[in-house]
């Protein structure tokens, strides 16, 4: 199913060669029934390459989008602190584009609506837009108009002859989805009013490099951002990159702005990242080859940690099934000899296996029921939250092992 790609989705230079292989791993959304469990899941190449020409990163193989999001399971509204994340985007965006009940935000890739919940509470109209058919229902049984397909060019019509174009597009996590970078910026730009502007969060790939992300790493992320390489984008799509912010969420993310020509000025910020890309290597080759080889001993020492407690008689478990513990367990080789089972706090996912590791997920009270002396934090971007929400697992003598950016018992 999956096809080679030797351009550049961005510019259409030729790629060089991946800095980076992961192996064939399957679907990390590809969550196994049990009554599944005896078919062995298909693979996919897995590799990652530096375009030299726009210094746009990205995967080397691509599996068709529409096999990876029609029953993807991720709903975002049950983590706390992406919601307080996103209450703080909407109360920010809100007041810096004093937005009122005339104003119209759309968002792409709404997911459950935990975002545009925050807009429509303050009246304004809203739009969300996701391919996901089971996540796009539950958004529109919560009370937030969802049009149920992929965003682009064919979607431009349906969302401006109903609901018009947008004083404010949100993008949160959606540009790395999306193959057709280019069309999709065009679709952008033709769903954005005038004076509108689109804000876009992905995670930033100096945090993915410098703090050993690799597990952000998989099929449905085609595309890892810097700055550098948003910036020739929007500039292909007739866009004008006019503000930059860095977030500590998701490992470390990039908020930017686009907007047509002019409307707002462009901030100091902008000139600022691109000398800092450009300082810390991210447009040369020898700081993806130094990456590279922080990965493979990534793998060594949690490998060998895990199997060290294992020897000494340890029970061990995992916390969480995110689609990043998939990309961790399955490169570094970890299934059900090390980690009896994992516990995930949303009951869409209770009850199956994770992908090729097949490590069996069950409801949180687990961690207390059986005890493992070891957990391994999984969503490791939540492991602050994760460990205040099991104090008593704590308490009675349980350890939480943090995997990246380098193993830890914490
Ligand atoms: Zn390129």
């Amino acid at each position: 199913m999956s096809f080679q790609q030797r351009k550049c989705l961005g510019c259409g230079d030729l790629l060089p060669e991946p800095f980076l292989d992961l192996g064939t791993p399957p679907l990390v959304n590809a969550l196994v029934r049990p009554e599944e469990a005896h078919i062995r899941e298909a693979g996919f190449p897995l590799a990652v390459a530096s375009c030299q020409a726009c210094h746009l990163v990205q995967l080397t193989d691509l599996v068709p989008p529409e096999r990876m999001f029609t029953e993807y399971v991720y709903f975002s509204s049950y983590s706390d602190s992406f919601l307080a994340h996103a209450r703080d985007m909407a109360e920010s965006l809100t007041a810096r584009f004093a937005l009122g009940p005339e104003s119209r935000v759309l968002e792409v890739a709404s997911n459950d609506g935990y975002l545009l919940q925050y807009f429509k509470q303050r009246n304004i109209h809203v739009l969300g837009v996701e391919p996901a058919r089971n996540i796009a229902a539950e958004a529109e049984r919560r009370g937030i108009p969802t049009l149920n397909c992929f965003f682009g060019l064919e979607a431009v019509e349906k969302i401006t002859s109903g609901f018009g174009q947008a004083d404010l597009i949100i993008g949160n996590n959606v540009l790395a989805h999306v193959p057709a970078i280019n069309e999709f910026l065009h679709a952008v730009k033709l769903c954005l009013k005038p004076t509108g502007a689109a804000v876009f969060e992905f995670p930033y790939l100096k945090d993915l490099l410098d703090g050993t992300e690799f597990d952000t790493i998989y099929h449905e992320h085609v595309f890892y951002y810097s700055l550098s390489a948003v910036e020739k984008l929007a500039e292909r799509a007739g866009l004008q990159l006019f503000d930059v912010m860095y977030r500590p969420v998701h490992g470390g993310s990039l908020r930017v702005f686009l907007q047509h020509q002019g409307t707002h000025p462009v901030t100091g910020k902008v000139a600022e990242f691109l000398r800092a890309e450009k300082a810390s290597g991210l447009t040369s080759p020898e700081r993806y080859a130094s990456f590279s080889r922080e990965v493979a001993n990534l793998k060594e020492e949690l490998r060998s940690l895990l199997y060290g407690l294992k020897a000494a008689g340890k029970r061990l478990a995992a916390y969480g099934a995110p689609a990043k513990g998939n990309t961790l367990l399955n490169y570094c080789e970890i299934g059900t000899e090390l980690l009896k089972f994992t516990v995930d706090r949303s009951p869409y996912k209770q009850g199956l296996f994770t992908p090729g590791a097949r490590l069996p997920i069950r409801p949180p009270e687990a961690l207390l029921k059986e005890m493992p002396d070891y957990t391994v934090i999984l969503p490791w971007n939540l492991a602050e939250e994760i460990i205040t929400q099991q104090q008593e697992y704590r308490r009675r003598g349980g350890q939480f092992i943090i995997p990246i950016p380098k193993p830890r018992i914490a």
